[in-house]
């Protein structure tokens, strides 16, 4: 893959498993640092700060930087950045508004420009609803940190951010701009935030829709893995075609310039 300067990494099923690090994988993560690679971690979550990403990846044995994570978070805070407008009501839950502390910690102002929401589990009520309601209708941008329907929880399935999101959308008359993969508006905030162009950057991931077909459409190479939630099948029924196919991150130094080939 010649002129490739950038890899943007996706976590789950690509670095570990469950809570168990592929193989080879912290040596890959190494190699790629000491040559220079531009790297961002992406990820979906949006319960997590990026500070408590960092940790968990440091608990398996990974040694990055909180600042090379990039997650719906990160991207609606370097939206709001670029867009210079920085009033936000959030309706999420768990650490993650620490992320936001940098652009709306203080934040006081009685109009907003945005309302975030992610998956907020049990802190959403009626009034937090209808807090961020009303400030779609004077006015604010509605962002989604993600709009998945629901998700497999210990004790059973359970809503996601995406029902609450609709029903904002539905009130408001709005549609919300969506931050996670495979957004194209993520996979190009990404790329501004490594400061590369698409056709220096490969997406490695281990979801053929989310991580391959994202990146692709931002424009990017593609690398699918065979660890995760990788499955022949799901490859066999669809039309995306990633660049290359390896069977881990391990593998990776076959398929970058052979100049900065990982030993
Ligand atoms: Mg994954």
């Amino acid at each position: 893959m010649k002129g490739i300067k950038g890899i943007l990494i996706d976590l789950d099923g690509v670095l570990y498993v469950g809570d168990h690090p592929v193989e080879g994988a912290q040596a890959t993560i190494e190699s790629l640092m000491q040559k220079d690679y531009t790297l961002r971690f992406v990820s979906n979550t949006t319960q997590k700060c990026k500070k408590s990403i960092a940790n968990r990846l440091s608990a398996m044995g990974f040694s990055i930087p909180e600042e090379f994570i990039f997650t719906p978070p990160i991207a609606a805070v370097a939206h709001m950045k670029k867009t210079g407008k920085q009033h936000c009501y959030l309706l999420t839950t768990g650490d993650v508004d620490r992320d936001f502390e940098q652009v709306c910690a203080q934040d006081t102002c009685a109009k907003k420009d945005y309302v975030i929401v992610g998956d907020a589990g049990e802190t959403i009520t009626y009034e937090r609803l209808n807090a961020a309601f009303r400030y779609l209708m004077e006015g604010a941008e509605l962002i989604a940190l993600e709009k998945d329907r629901y998700w497999m929880a210990h004790d059973g399935l359970s809503l996601s951010a995406g029902p609450f999101v609709q029903a904002l959308e539905f009130a408001s008359g709005k549609t919300a701009t969506i931050m996670g993969k495979p957004s194209r508006a993520f996979f190009d905030l990404a790329l501004r935030d490594m400061g590369l162009q698409s056709e220096q950057v490969a997406m490695i991931g281990d979801d053929i829709i989310t991580d391959i077909g994202g990146a692709q459409n931002a424009g990017m190479r593609s690398i699918l893995v065979r660890t995760g939630k990788f499955r022949e099948d799901t490859l066999k029924n669809t039309m995306i075609k990633p660049t290359h196919i390896i069977d881990s991150i391990a593998n990776l130094k076959n398929f970058l310039c052979p100049a900065l080939i990982i030993h």
